[in-house]
């Protein structure tokens, strides 16, 4: 069994197979296994919700690895996925990946466009890459593109300061600071202006995918999403919030029937703040919701 071959061969860009003990696992291997994808042209005009190009890779390269390591198992391999292990700092000292002011890792062959899955195994596997005893620095020189384009503000002069990114917010369940929730535009997951900026990118070339604010506000199944972008980002109370969030950026004003239902019924705190600051972003317009 050739499992970095195996791994090329469905579809993974690059796979590296690390010490385990260097990585700090119980398990002898760490296998990293890069999966590209082409972003998207960015289209902040669209009024509906945009998925950044990132998640349905990330859902698709997850299939991917599951599938192989059962197969990998039922041939008496220990074998399992570890996507619960951090490897920003392990991707941080493996000298072949460059690493951007943005806090992305960036592959010379693919930028920073690559979703990682890992995987750790009980085997004697030949180790193709050596991770550097320290963490290297940004390889950005003198460009500060991201921290200029960031619509959080959080590339700053000192680093980057969680909280003011758009993606911290998306992930995390709760109502966003108001001036951040009125930045997040229509992204419904991901933001790419840090990336889409970066000189280390090639262009983008991809189209958005989109879906309609209707389906998300009215009658939201998370199965609709969850079979694309993973159970876990297609939760429904992180949909909703962001999903209000947007009918308000976007000025839809055909949404405010269902915002002040979420309003005043969701039973999640903060898709009700969503709908709130949405009404009240809305009625920068209009006067009043009186449909
Ligand atoms: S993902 Fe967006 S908000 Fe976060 S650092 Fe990059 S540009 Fe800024
Ligand atoms: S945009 Fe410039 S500063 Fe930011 S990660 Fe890319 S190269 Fe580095």
């Amino acid at each position: 069994m050739n499992i970095v071959q195996d791994l090329r061969d469905l579809g993974f860009l690059r796979v590296e197979v690390l010490d385990g003990a260097s990585c700090g696992i119980q398990e002898t291997r760490l296998i990293l296994c890069f999966f590209g994808y082409e972003a998207d042209i960015p289209c902040p005009e669209e009024r509906d919700a945009v998925i950044h190009a990132y998640y349905p890779a990330s859902q698709t390269a997850y299939r991917l690895a599951r599938t192989y390591v059962q197969h990998c198992r039922e041939a008496g391999l220990d074998i399992r996925q570890a996507n619960e292990i951090h490897i920003k700092s392990i991707l941080n000292r493996l000298a072949f990946l460059r690493r951007g002011r943005n806090t992305l890792a960036y592959l010379p062959e693919q930028g920073s466009r690559f979703h990682v899955q890992i995987l750790a195994a009980n085997a004697e596997i030949p180790v193709t890459a050596e991770p550097e005893a320290e963490e290297h620095p940004a390889d950005c020189g003198s460009c500060t593109r991201c921290r200029q384009f960031c619509p959080g503000g959080a590339i700053q002069e000192n680093g980057f300061v969680r909280e003011r990114c758009l993606r911290y917010w998306m992930m995390n369940g709760k109502m966003p600071p108001e001036d951040l929730a009125f930045r997040m535009g229509n992204r419904l997951i991901g933001c790419d202006a840090c990336e889409n900026c970066c000189p280390m990118n090639p262009p983008a070339t991809g189209r958005a995918c989109v879906v309609p604010l209707k389906t998300l506000l009215q009658e939201y199944d998370d199965t609709c999403l969850a079979d694309k972008i993973g159970h876990n980002y297609a939760l429904p109370n992180r949909v909703l919030t962001q999903a209000c969030l947007i009918a308000g950026n976007m000025n839809r004003q055909d949404m405010l029937p269902d915002l002040k239902r979420l309003e005043q019924e969701s039973g999640s705190e903060a898709v009700r703040q969503a709908a709130h600051a949405a009404l009240r972003r809305l009625n920068e317009d209009a006067d009043k919701y009186i449909i």
